[in-house]
């Protein structure tokens, strides 16, 4: 069920699954099988408060499904700061492809407005922060949901199982907002038919939002992800094309809506692994390692760390503050590439993470004496509670041949910083990676000699 594998005619995408409800959940063997024999190869499972959120992101993990994170604006007993930084958690994970759904519903009005639209807001601040995508929920407030969400989101919104009228709907798709559909499409002379014309194909997402909402001719029974298979049907009808068009491009809607789409996939610029946070906040690199992780794949432990182009400044920064550094038992500094390449906002983000209270850790390759000066070095060096070092070789000439660096004199520069990390004071690692063809005994004395502990990492 991984979206990365290329498409195959008549896959689908259902963008919208409660999976996690227990008219689901409780007989979730059965529904997969069937959603697979349905075609049905990529499922957004989204949430709707903390409890829900945590199955939903369980089912997804376990399932190799995405999910979301979110409150509901029928659900918010039990939303507090407390359950939100549980949600926030939830949505740093590799599985989370969203956020939400959230929104704002004046048909059941269970709680006030103020407090829909606070939570709503909050989670619209949430993925901006972290680039996911927002889920939104809207009944008899379509105005008010396109009034709260900003003029031009930085990330991709899903106005699901949308009821707007014709000129609401109009503002929602000239500002690039997705439009899920439901089975409810397939009524006769239903709202959704009624807009469905006039929403631009690329804008078009399918939907189950099972249990509910069963497509024609299954309406008054259990919706399933299986039936979105009758709605796409739907929907290649009334695009006059045929099953396999629709569903590739309602399947690559779907890779896009949720940034899974190669032309659009979100990189991780901050990951929980073990007790660690990790901040990926740059893809430039001064070496060229012949066992760089970035010559074989795109990312480790499911997270998508390749970065195209340069995360900006305020992109980092702003998804480190939302991921609570102080909760993590260190902050480590790493990218997908050498950390040091950007030091001014290295250095900014290390003072972040200590202000939150969080220890320090920079993972580098202990090449920057190529690009600042001893001081320069030193003054970046203070902002970290300790430094892991790669080593590497046991010698130039075996540092020469495994890690070809752009820079010149890359093995005494990487001695210097050694030494200097020592003069210092700052508690150093010094690591290698296993079969990667450096003479690990002789590293491993080397490691000795320079007074540093010394770590074999795995290849
Ligand atoms: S220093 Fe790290 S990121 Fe750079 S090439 Fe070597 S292994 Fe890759």
């Amino acid at each position: 069920m991984m979206p990365d594998r290329p498409h195959w005619p008549g896959h689908l995408f259902d963008t919208h699954c409660h999976l996690h409800f227990p008219e689901l959940s409780d007989d979730l063997d059965p529904v997969m099988e069937r959603a697979l024999e349905a075609q049905v190869r990529g499922i957004l499972i989204p949430s709707v408060d903390l409890p829900s959120s945590v199955v939903s992101s369980r089912i997804a993990g376990e399932r190799g499904l995405w999910s979301a994170a979110g409150f509901h604006p029928n659900h918010l007993e039990g939303a507090s700061e407390e359950s939100f930084r549980g949600v926030r958690r939830l949505c740093l994970l590799p599985q989370a492809a969203a956020v939400g759904e959230t929104g704002l519903d004046r048909c059941r009005n269970r709680f006030p407005m103020e407090l829909q639209l606070h939570w709503f807001r909050r989670q619209i601040e949430l993925a901006e922060a972290l680039g996911l995508p927002l889920t939104v929920h809207s009944r008899g407030a379509e105005e008010e949901v396109l009034e709260a969400l900003p003029a031009r989101p930085s990330f991709p919104v899903v106005l699901h199982s949308w009821s707007g009228g014709p000129e609401t709907t109009k503002k929602a798709v000239s500002r690039g907002f997705y439009i899920g559909f439901t089975g409810a499409v397939t009524y006769r002379r239903s709202d959704p038919a009624k807009i469905f014309d006039g929403v631009p194909r690329e804008l078009v997402l399918a939907e189950t939002d099972a249990p509910f909402l069963p497509p024609e001719p299954l309406r008054g029974r259990r919706n399933e992800p299986a039936h979105v298979r009758l709605t796409a049907r739907w929907i290649a009808g009334r695009w006059d094309v045929s099953m396999a068009e629709a569903c590739s491009v309602l399947w690559e809607n779907g890779l896009r809506a949720f940034r899974l789409h190669p032309g659009n996939r979100r990189t991780h610029l901050v990951y929980p692994m073990g007790a660690g946070l990790y901040v990926n906040l740059t893809g430039l690199c001064n070496s060229d390692c012949v066992f760089c992780v970035r010559k074989r794949v795109d990312g480790i432990g499911g997270y998508y760390l390749r970065h195209r182009g340069e995360p900006s400044r305020e992109a980092v920064l702003a998804a480190l503050e939302a991921a609570e550094p102080g909760e993590y038992s260190e902050v480590v500094f790493c990218g997908y590439g050498e950390p040091t390449m950007r030091p001014d906002l290295l250095a900014e983000a290390a003072e972040a993470a200590s202000r939150a209270g969080a220890e320090t850790r920079l993972n580098t390759n202990g090449l920057c004496l190529d690009h600042l000066s001893p001081d320069e070095t030193a003054d970046l060096l203070k902002r970290f509670t300790r430094v892991s070092i790669s080593l590497n070789a046991s010698g130039g000439v075996e540092y020469r041949r495994l890690c070809h660096g752009s820079c010149d004199g890359a093995w005494e520069k990487l001695m210097s910083f050694i030494r200097l990390v020592g003069k210092l004071g700052i508690p150093g690692r010094l690591t290698a990676v296993s079969g990667a063809g450096a003479d690990i005994p002789r590293v491993r004395a080397l490691a000795a000699r320079l007074e540093m502990p010394f770590t074999l990492r795995e290849g």
